[in-house]
């Protein structure tokens, strides 16, 4: 079945994806909807595929992105829900963006004004029947896009929500700090968002629809400040945010395997030496396996002679660096290994049940879980189950 897919190949299973989100709807309130983050090709998991698996899933309020393109592609694939884009929008991309229910984020009073005309344009055209909908972010200490929680933010939303061509549906933000042990740092942003958000609110006399904070560390963590919707990312794909996020909360299944399989077998004496530079020299008469997959696929050059893959059953460690296109390991004391054998470069053994999960690749390359998902490219096909 997967014959052409058989140098390497991302097996992405949807029902553990769907899964992830039911037990992370669990850990929060009846009513609160999830927006399902789907940046970089839903964290290298493949984006269209897994929005559309999503479209009937009633608490999935819709998805967030990255950039304009991001949902661009949404769209072109049929996917129908709401999009936000969590980023700085170009103003090249407004028009198509508010035609197509793609929500921009809104931080800098140009962007506003800018989004403002081109909505009252639309609207006075007949090309939309309703104002196009922004959400507002607010910086509780990213320090990065966002407008600070202070009288000045306060005067800029105010400023916003009163702009004729557009309606603010959501004000958000994003923790720096919950996917920590310590969580006095998140729950007193959270504070400090809520106040702020009430304050705008009562001066202006106009309830925005949605409020939201919670990413995943928090849904897990600090459920309390899921408010009307919290963004899921990397939860979604079965991974953890960080070592100090308890693992006894939410259940969460892997969703990602790779897979690839042995293109050659090579017997060599002791003193050979293996791929560039000849870091690994042979120490006795070995059994090398080529595997083709390589940092040109975003599997990670750092795993030179420190990683290892599970071949039927066993460990087989990574000998010599890393090539663009292929590595090799050390098979000698596998007994039966074959050319054509599968090799699990991330995911479970079929033989042992053990695993290779994204963080202790993470751990074993000096990497994180989720860039490494991020990384694996467009060449290494997703096979969707
Ligand atoms: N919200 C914002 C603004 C983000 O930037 C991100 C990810 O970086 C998320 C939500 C999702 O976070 P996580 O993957 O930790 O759930």
């Amino acid at each position: 079945m997967l014959e052409e897919y058989s140098r390497v190949y991302a097996r992405i299973d949807i029902d553990a994806i769907k899964y992830n989100l039911e037990s992370m709807r669990k850990n929060i309130p009846d009513g609160t909807r999830i927006m399902a983050v789907v940046k970089t090709d839903a964290y290298g998991h493949g984006a269209t595929r897994i929005a559309l698996s999503l479209e009937n899933v009633d608490y999935i309020w819709g998805y967030a992105v990255a950039t304009a393109e991001e949902a661009f592609e949404l769209r072109d694939a049929g996917a129908i829900k709401p999009i936000l884009v969590l980023g700085y929008t170009f103003p090249y991309a407004y028009r198509r963006m508010l035609l197509e229910g793609v929500r921009p984020s809104v931080f800098r009073m140009d962007m506003a004004q800018e989004l403002s005309d081109c909505g009252q344009e639309l609207v006075d055209s007949g090309e939309l029947t309703e104002l196009p909908c922004v959400h507002i972010a607010v910086d509780t200490g990213m320090s990065r896009i966002g407008v600070t929680p202070d009288e000045k933010g306060a005067d800029f939303v105010s400023k916003v929500m009163n702009m004729p061509g557009i309606q603010v549906e959501g004000i958000f933000t994003h923790f720096a700090r919950a996917d920590e042990a310590d969580l006095s740092n998140a729950r007193e942003r959270e504070k400090v968002f809520a106040d702020f958000v009430k304050s705008v609110e009562e001066t202006t006399g106009k309830k925005i629809p949605l409020h939201h904070c919670a990413n995943s560390a928090s849904i897990i963590s600090v459920p309390e400040s899921s408010m009307d919707m919290v963004r899921a990312g990397v939860t979604m794909y079965g991974m953890w945010p960080s070592e100090d996020v308890p693992r006894d909360i939410v259940s969460l299944k892997p969703t990602m395997e790779l897979i690839s399989h042995i293109v050659m077998i090579k017997e060599v004496p002791a003193g050979t030496p293996v791929s560039y530079g000849g870091t690994y020299v042979t120490d006795k008469p070995t059994k090398i396996a080529t595997i083709p997959v390589g940092y040109g696929d975003g599997y990670p050059r750092s795993l030179s002679n420190k990683g290892y893959v599970l071949i039927n059953g066993h460990h087989a460690n990574i000998i010599g660096r890393v090539c663009m296109d292929q590595f090799m390991v050390d098979v000698t004391d596998i007994h039966y290994v074959l050319e054509g054998d599968e090799v699990v470069l991330l995911g479970r053994d079929k033989n042992t049940g053990e695993e290779i999960s994204a963080e202790l690749l993470g751990e074993m390359s000096g990497r994180f879980n989720y860039e490494l998902t991020c990384d694996f490219n467009k060449r290494i096909p997703r096979v969707f189950v």
